[in-house]
């Protein structure tokens, strides 16, 4: 449950304020105080989870449709061009806040934000061993 050194359950337990824009029993969503564009929303599940991979399946389906809601009320409230859904995962994605997260940001065209260099894989057989190496976990886990 509410982990006491984590910023995101102290939000949640009201201990931090927070510019709230959505609220049920699992979910919050409120601005991020450091919006890479105003209007910047994070979604989180009310208990704690470090990542993803952790959390809830219902609370994150319960996530998406709230994510869906805020996609849209930003497009039109900030009048924005389009929009990042993003989550970082562990440290080494970027991850610094360790409550689960979802980002949505709004995006302006010409806004000057570059999306993450793409590299390549060095010939058919390097793809085909990283798709088989997931597939494979794939069947694992059916
Ligand atoms: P991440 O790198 O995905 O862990 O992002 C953490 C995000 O949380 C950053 O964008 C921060 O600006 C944001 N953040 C940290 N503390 C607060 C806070 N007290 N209220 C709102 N957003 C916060
Ligand atoms: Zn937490």
């Amino acid at each position: 449950m509410k982990d006491p050194d984590c910023v995101f359950c102290k939000i949640v337990a009201g201990e931090i304020p927070s510019a709230k824009l959505y609220e049920d029993e699992d979910v919050l969503a409120f601005l991020d105080i450091n919006p890479v564009n105003k209007g910047h929303t994070l979604i989180i599940p009310k208990v704690h989870s470090e990542n993803y991979l952790e959390m809830d399946e219902k609370v994150t389906e319960k996530c998406s449709k709230i994510i869906r809601k805020i996609a849209k009320s930003i497009m039109d409230g900030i009048r924005c061009d389009g929009f990042n859904i993003t989550m970082n995962n562990y440290p080494a994605a970027g991850q610094v806040v360790m409550h689960s997260h979802f980002h949505v940001i709004p995006r302006f065209e010409g806004d000057g934000l570059k999306h993450w260099p793409q590299g390549k894989y060095s010939d058919d057989e390097d793809m085909e061993d990283s798709r088989k190496s997931i597939e494979e976990r794939m069947d694992l886990l059916k």
